[in-house]
């Protein structure tokens, strides 16, 4: 049977490629799907991920989700949250409910969380790395005989020690019954705690409580770029601005928002500052093909 393939070269492909990517994750085990076993794929998986999505969040013990896990967020086992089974044909009763790591070979029973200091790993008070622990229960250090497992005293910036937080796996029904913020169903793998464009942020940062985020002024009156919707383009490039089709000082922009999960920020990024910027441009035009950016119902 013929494979998907994805031409080379061109935003589109690229486009197509990245889409195919975030639904599927890695559930093709490294070898594309055929188009056939895409449509079987997306025909199975999607119901099921709609309805049993799970949420994922470190959350300190006032009850802040300090961190949303996104598809690239790493483990304590050193694999990204996507490498983690994610999807669930049936919810299992048990809590806490437990993520075990797919990599072949890797001890991880349940997705934990580490913070960084920045960009730095967090110690523990063994004095050795995160990493430098077995994955496996414990969390034993393998590189000192005096650790009785993984513990860091690193200060969160809520305020409460690392330790006293935890890696909370929620249904989104346990989710709405704290008030706490679900989005909108995505077909996308692996997207745990991401709901909205401040999901990314951290905790005290996130200054709605939707999880959507409003924009700044500064995206909403960014120049359309090559990197936007074509519907936007579309859009500009009909208006009688054409001053607003200039690249200038989009480049500055778009690198201050580069951060160690680039890929799960250039998620949102696209999505919602594409979105939300062909609203701008339909308002312009005096024209409304979308409802307003309002907090979802
Ligand atoms: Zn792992
Ligand atoms: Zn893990
Ligand atoms: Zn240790
Ligand atoms: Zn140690
Ligand atoms: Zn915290």
């Amino acid at each position: 049977m013929e494979r998907l393939t994805f031409p080379a070269g061109g935003a589109a492909a690229l486009d197509e490629y990245l889409e195919y990517r975030r639904i599927v994750g890695e559930d093709d085990g490294g070898k594309l799907f055929t188009p056939e076993e895409y449509e079987e794929y997306k025909r199975k998986v999607l119901p099921m991920r709609s309805e049993n999505r799970l949420f994922v969040s470190w959350r300190s013990p006032t009850g802040m989700d300090c961190k949303l896990v996104g598809p690239e967020t790493l483990c304590f086992c050193t694999h990204r949250y996507k490498q983690h089974k994610t999807d669930f044909r049936t919810i299992p009763q048990q809590r806490p409910l437990s993520l075990p790591c797919r990599v072949t070979g890797c001890q991880c029973g349940a997705y934990l969380y580490v913070p960084l200091n920045g960009a730095q790993p967090v110690r523990c008070r063994c004095k050795h790395f995160a990493d430098q622990h077995s994955a496996a229960p414990g969390f034993i250090c393998n590189a000192c005989s005096k650790c009785s497992g993984f513990h860091s005293c690193f200060t969160c910036a809520c305020g409460q020690p690392a330790y006293a937080h935890d890696t909370v796996v929620e249904t989104k029904q346990e989710r709405l019954a704290q008030g706490k913020p679900v989005g909108q169903d995505v077909p996308y793998a692996a997207m745990g705690g991401l709901t909205g464009f401040s999901s990314l942020a951290e905790g005290y940062m996130r200054l709605d409580d939707s999880g959507i985020g409003a924009p700044s002024v500064e995206v909403l009156d960014s120049p359309v770029t090559a990197r936007d919707h074509p519907f936007l383009k579309a859009f500009q490039a009909s208006s009688s601005s054409p001053e607003t089709l200039t690249d200038v000082g989009t480049s500055s922009r778009v690198s201050s928002l580069r951060r160690p999960e680039e890929d799960d920020m250039a998620f949102f990024e696209r999505r919602n500052c594409g979105k939300i910027k062909m609203e701008k441009a339909a308002k312009l035009k005096g024209k409304a093909p979308l409802p307003p950016t309002t907090k979802p119902s």
